[in-house]
């Protein structure tokens, strides 16, 4: 009987995108489990790749026609992937047209994502002059691009030859931390009859002693020597004379810098009451309802995602809570700490690969039982879940822009059906799709219309900034605006500025002939960077110095335009001399920590002003804000986008509800030139529901989501026909399948035609309902896939963020 293994193997191709049969070898005989991660060998060559056991068969009976590959070796103790995120793997790549290995390298933590080695040994048979010229005194050489041409030319022959080995190995470096424990290795008697042998001199080893004598636990080797002012020398003879042993120790690396205290749960008032005894009934009864909590800013969603974790807890389960990662603040991240403590693990990028390495196997056995993290963390590894938030579920970040093109959300609702636990959607400005969800009662409304302590909403001012112009010269402060700045210094309160940066930055232009300098390898304007002094492409990393005379009229009057958050800042002190400023920006938040250290010195009060872009505009909750001023609300609107209303409004909602959050009222100024537009008006009064009337009757008669669903492919290749040409030959394959009822819009040049040298065609299909749809599209990647490798590329992304 021959025990078989189908494994997944880490060749991402749409050929090879389901499992392959491989013998387990007598050595691995009932050791193998799903989810495990295993080398094979793998095509015509026995290449040797990593692969993911998906299902072990004990007592299969082969065909006898095949002969199969056998499995190499086991790079896991234990599955690194449980069957439940197989089983979401599986789902994964059937939704969003990706390959199975894709999804299941996507839910690891990158240390566990292998890079293979390849290394070559000497066989027996090599002459010896050869092996001292090829390894010296090396018994294995790491064949890497460091290696010489002609040595790798004499290695291939010598391969042939059989006369070297070569093997794979995958690099799999966990990146366990691991700490010295010292503790005492004699008897406390022996302690001190070695203590009575010691020369008087001997000092630091007495004092060595002494401690040993004191304290029978083991200690950390830096901590002893810090207590103690002994260097590792005088640890060193204390091992050597037996007096204590020292022993590696696995420990996990502490990304929380600072301690929290301890916080309770809030009496709830009556509409926060309501909302967690609906959430908690469902945890209790197993249900997986979706609850969409639909709660204006400040009315304490909060408070109600920790009551409803608190109660998953108490049922001995475990609790998931999502939040964007732009909003993934200290402050956030602090508040659930405070009530969860160190039961408290946190997932996000700001953490080094070694750190999110911990916390995800803190996870994964069951150390830690809630997770608060963005858009991946929601395949953390937890195994009963008793309740996941979505907080901020309109945000545009949950959903992945690479394969696999998930939506976190969708992924929360899979998971809630497997725990058969609730799942709580959290928003003061929900996605048109999850409100229309609750409307047809697919979902369960949930609404806090009040702020907590009956706080009045802050009061919106628009500013029109055409108006604005007229009366003085081109500035970024209305008159309005600065006024409000002013009065909030003398009266020591303090003002959020938010740049809307999205689609705008700043750039340089000939003042003589207009020349813009544009990547050379893609259809976008350079962008301005102060800090490294260089002009960048945001799209594909090329940069170069900042031009002084024109390169195409040679004028010297080159010239700075657009609003960077750094250009404001500099008019910002230009007007206001004392106003102490922080500017917040993928600039200044580069370095780690960078954003919580900024944040903690707004929050003491170090500054006056937030100047910053999107990023500022979610989460923070600081009692002395009670100005935010937006400086050009239109940047977003101007998109030519069918989310672009929704995104204004959104926006423009969420950094207005950072104002007046305490006792102080807040006033918020939105600076536009167009005032009159239903997202920025509806945005003024915070009034979401009217707004989704609104943007649904547009949506309804543009035949856009979520009247109807939608897929956008996108076909690329550093041949702008070749790219156009496939999109003409799927279209004409697509409209073979599809009903009359589809639309389709394109194919089209993408909004920006050219990235990184490769020109970008695009189609969206719009459509209700298209039984073949599905099937057409894996057979369009498939067939793209044998068409070209490395030229034509075919994306697909189903339920697109944007049209663009
Ligand atoms: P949201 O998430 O809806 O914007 P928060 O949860 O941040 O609102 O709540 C706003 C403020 O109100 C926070 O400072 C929070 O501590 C406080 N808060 C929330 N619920 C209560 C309550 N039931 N009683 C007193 N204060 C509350
Ligand atoms: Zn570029
Ligand atoms: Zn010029």
């Amino acid at each position: 009987m021959t025990q078989i293994a189908e494994v997944i193997v880490d060749v991402p191709t749409m050929q090879t995108n389901t499992p392959y049969s491989y013998k387990i070898p007598a050595a691995l005989s009932d050791q193998l489990q799903p989810g495990m991660r295993v080398v094979v060998p793998f095509g015509n060559g026995g290449r040797k790749v990593q692969g993911f056991v998906w299902q072990v068969k004990p007592d299969a009976k082969p065909d006898p026609e095949v002969t199969l590959k056998t499995i190499d070796t086991v790079m896991d103790p234990t599955p690194v992937v449980n069957a439940e995120l197989m089983q979401l793997a599986g789902w994964l790549a059937r939704t969003t047209y990706a390959f199975t290995i894709t999804c299941l390298q996507t839910m690891l933590p990158n240390a566990l994502k292998a890079k293979y080695q390849k290394w070559v040994k000497p066989s027996p048979e090599l002459s010896q002059p050869v092996r001292q010229q090829i390894f010296g005194e090396q018994s294995e050489l790491l064949w890497d691009d460091s290696l010489k041409p002609e040595i790798v030319k004499q290695l291939l022959t010598l391969n042939r030859q059989h006369l070297v080995q070569v093997h794979y190995a995958v690099n799999n470096q966990s990146h366990v931390k691991k700490i010295t424990m010292v503790k005492p290795a004699m008897s406390t008697n022996e302690l001190v009859r070695a203590r009575k042998a010691l020369r008087s001199t001997a000092v630091k080893q007495a004092t060595l002693i002494d401690y040993l004598i004191a304290h029978r636990e083991p200690i950390s080797q830096p901590e002893l020597e810090h207590n103690l002012k002994v260097t590792s020398t005088i640890l060193n003879t204390g091992e050597a004379n037996g007096w204590l042993t020292r022993q590696a120790k696995e420990v996990y690396r502490d990304p929380f810098q600072t301690a929290v205290a301890q916080t309770a749960a809030l009496h709830l008032n009556a509409d926060q009451e309501k909302a967690v005894h609906a959430i908690c009934e469902a945890t209790d009864q197993q249900h997986p309802e979706t609850f969409l909590l639909e709660g204006v800013t400040g009315s304490g969603k909060t408070e109600v995602y920790l009551q409803a974790m608190a109660n998953a807890l108490k049922q001995g389960k475990q609790a998931l809570m999502l939040v964007p990662e732009i909003s993934l603040t200290p402050q956030i991240v602090g508040r659930v700490r405070g009530r969860f403590g160190k039961r408290v693990a946190v997932l996000h990028s700001g953490l080094s690969a070694g750190e999110r390495f911990d916390e995800w196997r803190r996870i994964q056995r069951g150390e830690a039982q809630v997770v608060v993290g963005a858009r991946s963390a929601v395949f953390a590894p937890l195994k009963n879940l008793g309740v996941i938030i979505v907080d901020e579920e309109h945000e545009g970040s949950y959903k992945q822009e690479d394969n696999p093109r998930y939506h976190a959300r969708d992924v929360a609702l899979w998971r809630s059906r497997y725990h058969h636990c609730p799942v709580v959607l959290g928003s003061a400005t929900p996605s048109l799709e999850s409100r229309a969800r609750a409307q047809k009662n697919v979902y369960t409304r949930l609404v806090l219309p009040h702020r907590v302590n009956q706080q009045q909403l802050p009061q919106v001012t628009v500013v029109d900034m055409t108006e604005e112009l007229r009366h003085h010269k081109e500035s970024n402060f209305s008159t309005p605006l600065m006024t409000a700045i002013q009065d909030r210094l003398q009266r020591g309160e303090q003002t959020l500025l938010m740049l809307n940066r999205r689609g705008y930055s700043s750039f340089v232009m000939c003042r003589d002939c207009g020349f813009v300098l544009q990547c050379p390898n893609c259809d976008i304007s350079l962008t301005l960077h102060m800090d490294t002094k260089t002009m960048k492409c945001h799209y594909c990393g090329h940069e170069e110095p900042i031009p002084h005379i024109c390169p195409n009229c040679h004028s010297r009057h080159i010239r700075y335009y657009g609003t960077g958050t750094q250009k404001v800042e500099q008019e910002l002190k230009s007007l206001l001399p004392a106003a102490r400023i922080i500017r917040m920006d993928v600039d200044t938040t580069r370095r780690k920590g960078a954003h919580e250290r900024l944040l903690r010195r707004f929050g003491s009060h170090q500054a006056d002003i937030l100047l910053g872009t999107q990023m500022i505009a979610k989460g923070l909750d600081f009692p002395d804000v009670t100005l935010v001023g937006v400086l050009n609300a239109d940047t977003s609107l101007g998109l030519p986008d069918f989310r672009a209303s929704e995104r204004t409004f959104q926006l423009l909602t969420q950094v207005s509800g950072r104002a007046g959050r305490a006792e102080k009222p807040g006033q918020v100024f939105i600076q536009t030139y167009n005032p009159d537009h239903y997202a920025i008006q509806l945005a003024k009064t915070q009034n979401y529901e009217q707004f989704f009337g609104r943007e649904m009757q547009l949506r309804h008669r543009g035949n856009y989501p979520p009247y109807y669903f939608a897929v956008k492919l996108t076909a690329s290749d550093v041949d702008e026909h070749k790219a156009a040409e496939a999109m003409v030959s799927i279209v004409r394959k697509l409209k073979t399948v599809l009903t009359p009822k589809a639309i389709l819009l394109g194919p089209t040049p993408s909004a920006i035609a050219r990235v990184n040298k490769r020109y970008y065609y695009q189609l969206v299909i719009k459509y209700k309902k298209e039984p073949q749809l599905d099937s057409a599209l894996f057979e369009i990647l498939s067939q793209a896939q044998k068409v070209s490798r490395g030229g034509l590329q075919i994306a697909i992304d189903r339920n697109p963020m944007s049209f663009m």
